[in-house]
């Protein structure tokens, strides 16, 4: 492997930690906030408990998203320490680092990614182009 490239895969990996981790302060700022919110008293206009409720929807739907970044996260990792980061796949070619540096969770080149997309008939939207 080219240390350029060697290089740029360190960058990417550096992001992805500072990234985990800047997820899991905000995660624990998120909850001690909303666990004030659930202490506050309760203002009388709201039903029994509903301010405490939101607090926890809030909370899981907060730590859904980011639990799945994590995990993401982690998977890159993964690939990283068995040197397969930025490997393709499908195609086992590189993936161009300006893809990886646009969506680091790539675990596909561009044109492969289309066509998983293509085959899982999600749409852009329905799940992230990996
Ligand atoms: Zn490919």
């Amino acid at each position: 492997m080219a240390t350029r490239r060697i290089q740029d895969l360190n960058r990417i990996r550096e992001l992805l930690q500072r990234r985990r981790r800047e997820i899991l302060s905000a995660n624990e700022g998120a909850h001690r906030e909303l666990t004030a919110l659930k202490n506050q008293e309760r203002d009388p206009e709201y039903e029994e408990n509903a301010q405490s409720e939101l607090a926890d929807y809030t909370l899981s739907s907060l730590m859904e998203s980011q639990r799945r970044e994590i995990m993401l996260i982690d998977a890159a990792l993964r690939r990283m320490d068995m040197g397969v980061f930025g490997e393709c796949v499908d195609c086992g070619f590189e993936i161009p680092i300006e893809r990886l540096e646009a969506l680091p969770f790539a675990i596909r080149c561009e044109e492969d990614a289309s066509i998983h997309e293509l085959e899982t008939r999600g749409g852009p939207m329905a799940s992230p182009s990996l």
